[in-house]
């Protein structure tokens, strides 16, 4: 990608609207435009960055036998009558539309109902369980509070995966491969270290729920931590009748905020029987489908990152998750440099490392000041100095340290920088 090409635009100044730094970050940087109080629209490289969130989330789901699909946004009324999910008073996030003729319609804010309603049409004999499906979507909900950016948007990306299976006990294997798989995502994103299984409130089909929260002041859930163990306990539940059941000690907790960024919940036959999702039997008897719903907020991932791999220059992406690997400036106009500068444009992409060119007629310190606002993972500059020392100055987002690396040597530090 040539800078020369592309429409993005940095700011310096910070929106005046936006109190969160995710936002404020992400919206100078050029990756989110702002449409309303937790309405955001994904620009190029805030579009890339979501994608490879997905891909990480989307590996990990395949894995563990999930098959992708999407389902409508616009949802029927009966389908949530049905399991008395309508009502205004019942769930409080509703977006609806009137359609006309006293007929109203839902938008989206989860998809338990419509998925077990779907699956009636394909699951009818235990020879058909058990089904995992899952689809990335845009929920819409009518959240009272915008005010953290990308962390609790109106209209956010979700990951959610639904399992039906035939009994409890097929249910809790499965269970479980996704906690591990939860696991390896948030390990992957680089922020395994802070996140933690975290027990939540159930529901009529299971004692608790499980949270992931990662540890972080502008979370805005209370969670007890037990940092050996790496467990925690949501303020939500009774800390002591939880460690009562795991067997632990109350004096390892540390309380802390916390940032939800998934969750694991067994709802049985919840939605099931209200909505005639059964399966008959090896004995010929029918039985309600047991199911289970496992969410990973996508877009909250994407402002959580922004917001903690970030410093005072800007932000800093993990190179898995990064728009592209290496920003490369040309410094000087003289044709030397411009050349060397294209040659190594044409190398670096040719052996598929993805990079941002910046060929623009721009002072060196605008130049470097956006390749650190962008947070992309390696800088490479060329410039008459950096020839006259015989190559490129590199330097890592992380780090300050400036090397300088050979025509030759460049091939070796870049396909390192690919496998970053
Ligand atoms: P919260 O307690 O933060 O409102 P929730 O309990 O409503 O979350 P779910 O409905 O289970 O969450 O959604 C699954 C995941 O989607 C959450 O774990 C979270 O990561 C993400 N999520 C939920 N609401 C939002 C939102 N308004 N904006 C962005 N992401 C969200
Ligand atoms: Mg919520």
């Amino acid at each position: 990608m040539k800078r020369s090409d592309l429409f993005l635009k940095t700011r310096k100044e910070v929106p005046s609207d936006e109190e969160a730094k995710n936002a404020q970050l992400l919206i100078r940087a050029g990756y989110i435009h702002k449409e309303m109080a937790g309405v955001y629209s994904y620009l190029p490289l805030g579009f890339k960055v979501l994608e490879n969130i997905k891909q990480i989330v989307r590996e990990e789901m395949d894995a563990i036998g999930g098959e992708e699909m999407l389902l409508s946004t616009l949802q029927h009324p009966h389908i949530w009558q049905s399991t008395d999910r309508w009502d205004d008073a019942k769930v409080d996030v509703w977006f609806k539309s009137a359609l006309g003729e006293g007929s109203e319609v839902g938008f989206g804010w989860s998809h338990e109902e419509p998925m077990s309603r779907l699956m009636t049409q394909f699951v009818s004999s235990y020879k058909d369980l058990p089904v995992y499906a899952y689809q990335f979507q845009t929920k819409l909900r009518r959240e009272l509070r915008s005010k953290s950016g990308l962390l609790r948007g109106r209209e956010f990306i979700m990951k959610d995966l639904y399992s039906f299976s035939r009994n409890r006990e097929e249910h809790d294997k499965f269970y479980a491969l996704v906690e591990q798989a939860y696991h390896k995502v948030y390990d992957r994103m680089g922020i395994g270290s802070i996140t933690y299984k975290t027990f939540a409130s159930g529901g009529p089909f299971a004692k608790y729920s499980h949270e992931f929260q990662t540890i972080s002041d502008i979370g805005e859930d209370t969670v007890y931590l037990d940092e050996t163990k790496k467990l925690a306990v949501n303020q939500e539940v009774s800390a002591d009748e939880v460690l009562q059941e795991l067997g632990l000690e109350r004096n390892g907790l540390v309380e802390k905020k916390a940032v939800e960024v998934g969750n694991i919940f067994t709802f049985g036959a919840r939605y099931s029987e209200p909505l005639g999702l059964f399966y008959t039997d090896e004995n010929g008897v029918q039985q309600p489908v047991f199911a289970g719903s496992y969410g990973i907020g996508i877009s909250r991932l994407m402002g959580l990152l922004a917001e903690i791999k970030s410093d005072e220059h800007g932000l800093v992406w993990p190179a898995g998750l990064a728009p592209c690997k290496v920003y490369l400036a040309s410094l000087g106009d003289e044709e030397e440099v411009r050349r060397q500068a294209n040659d190594a444009y044409g190398y670096l992409t040719d052996k598929g490392v993805s990079v941002i060119y910046d060929d623009r007629d721009e002072r060196p310190g605008e130049k470097f000041a956006d390749a650190d606002l962008l947070g992309i993972p390696y800088r490479l500059v060329i410039s008459q100095k950096s020839l006259e020392s015989g190559g490129f100055e590199l330097k890592k987002r992380t780090s300050t340290e400036v090397t300088i690396v050979q025509k030759d040597g460049l091939s070796a530090l870049l396909t390192k920088a690919g496998q970053a």
